[in-house]
């Protein structure tokens, strides 16, 4: 198996993370997939990394910034409706899935509390970062300069040609920063604006990490603008 990880996140002995590959098949059921082929691509996955995938909570993503702290009703087969998931509890596996948006993985190590988050545009622009970073700090009594941040593989800027009312709306949300114009297209940086919205929130330079791998450009991974049909990578984080 093949995962790509994350150097900041990779110092701590007590935490297990990964982001897959297509070498890890497809985890998401509601993209047409056979799903004994994804529940099993599941306990490949569960069976490598070392936890027990009934504990596992995924997300039924929404392009919301809605963050969700993990209670016991939130498991493998009931997965919450939202776009974050953040907990203190040790052994529970927290995924996020995408093809091109990006996944991050955040850590606290000095509260011991982990997060996921999936921000695509939506999630960009309505900021999801600021919610995860501000759950951290009301709920489990963080500080941000603690938090440790790492986006993973996401759609680079050249492969993200967006409309001229997307253009506008980042305009308007004062995002223009993250756009760049060629001729008639608008190009936008997802990455640029996350990082961006990560030291708003007061999280230092060297605790964000971001991987330069491009999910369009780079056919390890399951990149949406390349086919509409297209499985899901993840992101995975969880405490041992
Ligand atoms: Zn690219």
């Amino acid at each position: 198996m093949k995962f790509y990880q994350s150097k900041l996140l990779n110092s701590f002995a007590n935490l297990t993370h990964c982001f897959t590959t297509k070498q890890n098949g497809n985890l998401a059921f509601h993209v047409n997939d056979n799903p004994q082929k994804v529940l099993q691509n599941h306990q490949k996955l569960a069976q490598e990394l070392e936890y027990d995938l009934e504990t596992l909570v995924h997300m039924k993503q929404i392009h919301s910034n809605k963050v969700k702290i993990v209670t016991q009703e939130d498991n493998f087969q009931n997965p919450p409706t939202c776009d974050a998931l953040i907990t203190d509890k040790k052994g529970i596996p927290l995924m996020v899935m995408v093809a091109d948006c990006s996944p991050i993985l955040f850590y606290d190590p000095k509260k011991q509390v982990i997060a996921v988050a999936h921000a695509g545009r939506a999630g960009a622009f309505h900021n999801i970062v600021k919610n995860v970073i501000q759950s951290f700090i009301d709920d489990f009594d963080s500080n941000p300069s603690d938090i440790l941040a790492s986006i993973g593989p996401s759609i680079c800027q050249k492969c993200y040609e967006v409309n001229a009312l997307i253009s506008l709306e980042a305009k308007e949300q004062k995002l223009d920063f993250a756009l760049t114009k060629e001729g008639d297209k608008f190009y936008l940086n997802i990455r640029k604006i996350l990082k961006t919205q990560l030291l708003e929130a007061k999280i230092k330079k060297e605790n964000i990490e971001i991987s330069k791998l491009c999910s369009k450009c780079n056919q390890n991974y399951y990149s949406y603008r390349e086919n509409r049909n297209s499985g899901r990578f993840c992101g995975l984080l969880y405490k041992k």
